[in-house]
C-alpha cells in the first residue's frame, strides 16, 4: 500500500494492522481516517501527547456470543453475533445492527470505528458502536427471523440501555427486526424502555422520516455540495446502486428534486430502466413482497435486468452507491469520471475502495463520502431518541426539516473544515478532521478513557 501517512501517524497504523491481523475492512478504515490527521497534530500537539489517536483505534469493549436458533425443519442453527462499543466520549455507543452472512468481527469493527466519527459530524450526543451476525435473512420466514431476533437479543439485553449503547438497523434489519428485538428486550428487563433501540414503528415509539432519513439526507448533502458548485439535481442524470432502504429512499428524494434516475440493483444484479426507477413497483417488490430487483423487469418489458452487471459502467451526471462496502473500484471509479460523472454522494458505509477514492479526489468532482453523507439516518435516530425522553412523538414536516437542517450543517462543517486545514472542497478530510476533533476534545477533558 502506498503511504500517504504522516510519519508519526505510520506507527499507529502499523500497530493497529498487527494488532488485529486479517481485519482488511477496519485497516481500510482506521488507514483513511489517519491519513486525514496529520495536519491536525500539528495544530492540537495535546492530541499526540496524549495518544488520542491510539485510543480511539481500540474499541472500549467488544462482545461475541453464540446465536442459536431452530429453524423451519426443527433443525439447530447456530450463529456468532457481535457488538463492537467502540467509544462513547459524546453520549452512548450508538450504531446499527448487520445481519449477512459475510459478518465478522473485521466488517463490525470497521462500521463501527466509521460510526463514531459519522456521530460525531452529526453534533449529536451519540458515540459508536455496531453490532450484529453472520445470518442470511434471504429465504428465511418470519417464523424463523422472529425466533432468531429473539435468541440475538436474548444475550445482547445485558449489554444494551437508553443510557448505554442503543442499537437500530443495517443491512438485513428493518422495522420488522426491531420490532421482535424490541419487544424481546422488554420481555427480558420487564421495562418499556423505548429508547434502548431506534427505527422502531411509529405508534409505539418509532420516528417519522426515520425511514426515510438516510437516502433523503444523502440525497440533501449531495444537492448542498452542487449547490456550492452553482449547480443543482434538476435534470440530473443519476444512477443509484442498491434496492433497500437506503437505495430507496434516496431515489424518492432524487426524483422529488428534479432528477431522473435510471438503475437500482442488488446482489444478483442490476435494473436498467431509461425511462426513470418506478419506484412504486421497487417499494412493493422489496418493501412488501421481500422478492428479488430481478422481478422489475417482468413488470417492464422495456427495463433491462442485467444479471452481474457492472452499474458504474453506465453514463451519468451523478452517482449514488447505496448497497454495500466496497462496491465501487478503482475501474469504476475511472469509468465513471471518463462518463462524465460531475457528483458522488455515498448512501451506503465505505461504499468506495481507496483507489477509487483517490480518483474522484484528484477528479475534483463533488464526493462525499458516506460518514458524512449518510449520517441522516443515525442523526434521525438521535431525533428519535429525543422524542422517546420527552415521551412525545413529532410530526413528519418538523422531523424532515430538521434532518434537512443536520445535513446542511453537516456539509458546512465538512466544507469549513476542509478549507481551514488546506484542502479546499475535500470532504473526506472535512469529514474525518471534524469529526476527529469533536471526539478527541471530548476524551482529552475526561481525562484518561
Ligand atoms: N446503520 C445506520 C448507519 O450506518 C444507522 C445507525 C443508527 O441509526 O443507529 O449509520
Amino acid at each position: 500500500m502506498g503511504s500517504n501517512l504522516d510519519e508519526k501517524i505510520e506507527p499507529t497504523f502499523q500497530q493497529v494492522v498487527n494488532r488485529n491481523p486479517g481485519e482488511s475492512e477496519f485497516h481500510q478504515a482506521v488507514r483513511e481516517v489517519l491519513e486525514s490527521l496529520g495536519p491536525v497534530l500539528v495544530k492540537y500537539p495535546e492530541f499526540a501527547h496524549h495518544k488520542i489517536i491510539e485510543r480511539i483505534c481500540e474499541p472500549e469493549r467488544q462482545i461475541i456470543f453464540r446465536v442459536p436458533w431452530m429453524d423451519t425443519n426443527k433443525e439447530v442453527q447456530i450463529n456468532r453475533g457481535f457488538r463492537v462499543q467502540f467509544n462513547s466520549a459524546l453520549g452512548p455507543y450508538k450504531g446499527g445492527l448487520r445481519l449477512h452472512p459475510s459478518v465478522n468481527l473485521g466488517i463490525i469493527k470497521f462500521l463501527g470505528f466509521e460510526q463514531i466519527f459519522k456521530n460525531a459530524l452529526t453534533s449529536m450526543p451519540i458515540g459508536g458502536g455496531k453490532g450484529g451476525a453472520d445470518f442470511d435473512p434471504k429465504g428465511k420466514t418470519e417464523g424463523e427471523m422472529m425466533r432468531f431476533c429473539q435468541s440475538f437479543m436474548t444475550e445482547l439485553y445485558r449489554y444494551i440501555g437508553e443510557y448505554t449503547d442503543v442499537p437500530a438497523g443495517d443491512i438485513g434489519v428493518g422495522g420488522r427486526e426491531i420490532g421482535y428485538l424490541f419487544g424481546q428486550y422488554k420481555r427480558l428487563v420487564n421495562r418499556y424502555e423505548s429508547g434502548v433501540l431506534t427505527g422502531k414503528g411509529v405508534g409505539w415509539g418509532g420516528s417519522l422520516a426515520r425511514t426515510e432519513a438516510t437516502g433523503y439526507g444523502a440525497t440533501f448533502f449531495l444537492n448542498e455540495m452542487l449547490k456550492v458548485r452553482n449547480d443543482s439535481l434538476d435534470g440530473k442524470l443519476c444512477l443509484v446502486s442498491g434496492a433497500g432502504n437506503v437505495a430507496i429512499y434516496a431515489i424518492e428524494k432524487l426524483h422529488q428534486l428534479g432528477a431522473k434516475v435510471v438503475t437500482c440493483s442488488d446482489s444478483n444484479g442490476v435494473i436498467y430502466d431509461e425511462k426513470g426507477i418506478d419506484l412504486a413497483l421497487v417499494k412493493q417488490l422489496k418493501e412488501v413482497e421481500r422478492r428479488r430487483i430481478k422481478d422489475y423487469a417482468s413488470y417492464h418489458k422495456h427495463a433491462k435486468y442485467i444479471a452481474d452487471g457492472n452499474i458504474w459502467e453506465i453514463p451519468c451526471d451523478v452517482a449514488m452507491p447505496c448497497a454495500t462496502q466496497n462496491e465501487l473500484s478503482g475501474k469504476d471509479a475511472a469509468t465513471l469520471i471518463k462518463n462524465g460523472c460531475i457528483a458522488v454522494s455515498e448512501g451506503a458505509n465505505m461504499p468506495t475502495t481507496p483507489e477509487g477514492v483517490k480518483i474522484f479526489l484528484e477528479a475534483k468532482i463533488a464526493y462525499g463520502p458516506g460518514k458524512a453523507a449518510n449520517a441522516g439516518g443515525v442523526a434521525t435516530s438521535a431525533l428519535e431518541m429525543q422524542q422517546n425522553a420527552c415521551r412525545d412523538a413529532w410530526t413528519f414536516e418538523y422531523t424532515a426539516q430538521k434532518l434537512s437542517e443536520i445535513m446542511k450543517s453537516i456539509h458546512n462543517l465538512c466544507y469549513e473544515t476542509a478549507e481551514e486545514f488546506g484542502t479546499p472542497g475535500n470532504y473526506v478530510y472535512g469529514a474525518n478532521i471534524a469529526g476527529f476533533i469533536r471526539v478527541a476534545k471530548a476524551m482529552l477533558a475526561m481525562g484518561l478513557i
